[in-house]
């Protein structure tokens, strides 16, 4: 019985430590920063950049609604850039408040954060060599192809048969390495597809693409007072065109870079 109730303390105790406080609206405020997690190597949601504009180096279309939110919030904007597949875990353990890095909303990811509505209707696409005699993705078989570790364009290829998966750090590495000849293709997210492409002479978009996804904001798991205003926020920047906007903005500024 004592070992019982030992064991019971222990696990107790380890639940505790385990439970994570939830970055309300209010703490935030309290705060007076609000934390934004991203990897900046997803143009035009995010990439490095020196502009003025730019929040802690980095610029693109999360970056304004990061903004606009922080405004809406009264606080002022943090930007933290870290590895794609460490954001959720990061979220999780409340180092930040939302992640807004063009994540694709999946039940995997939605186990573990919860999801605002959709602010944009993606799509993934296979990149390859304009030589290439590649045309759809069942002429994956034995070949190369890259991808950015831990995004849905990497599970995409995980699960096709035959194929050898080099996954980068960076999305633009990823691309990089079909122009350089060390992979076939590359599967990725359409907008970021489309500014590669069109600034690497050399290398050539697929006209279908594999998968449509929606892509979304996330906050902590119970996370209602944030998730409410990140939906209103957004209605709002959907309605006004302001939204559309900077997609249009970021990746015109980005072409023939
Ligand atoms: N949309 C993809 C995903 O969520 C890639 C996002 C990114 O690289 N920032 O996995």
């Amino acid at each position: 019985m004592k070992k019982f109730m030992m064991i019971l303390i222990v696990l107790l105790v380890l639940v505790g430590c385990g439970k994570q406080e939830v970055n309300t609206v209010e703490a935030i405020q309290k705060r007076g920063e609000l934390i934004l997690l991203t990897e900046a190597t997803f143009p035009p949601f995010e990439y490095a950049s020196n502009d003025p504009s730019s929040v802690d180096g980095v610029n693109g279309v999360d970056i304004e609604f990061g903004k606009a939110l922080a405004d809406k919030l009264g606080v002022t904007l943090k930007v933290v850039d870290m590895d794609f597949d460490s954001l959720t875990v990061a979220l999780q353990a409340g180092k930040g408040d939302i992640v807004a890095a063009g994540m694709t909303v999946n039940p995997e990811r939605s186990n573990v954060v919860d999801f605002s509505n959709v602010y944009f209707d993606n799509g993934l696409y296979i990149i390859v060599n304009e030589d290439s005699e590649i045309e759809s993705v069942e002429d994956l078989t034995n070949k190369k192809i890259a991808v950015q570790q831990g995004t849905t364009g990497n599970d995409f290829v995980d699960k096709l048969e035959d194929v050898e998966v080099l996954s980068f750090k960076g999305m633009v590495e990823a691309g990089l390495a079909v122009l350089n000849g060390n992979a076939d293709a590359s599967v990725m997210d359409v907008l970021t597809a489309q500014i590669l492409v069109h600034n690497n002479p050399g290398l050539k978009l697929l006209e279908n693409s594999v998968v449509s996804e929606e892509t979304a904001i996330a906050v902590q798991k119970g996370n209602e007072s944030l998730l409410n205003e990140v939906n209103l926020l957004l209605s709002e920047l959907e309605e006004s065109g302001q939204l559309q906007t900077w997609f249009d903005d970021h990746f015109d500024a980005l072409l023939d870079q």
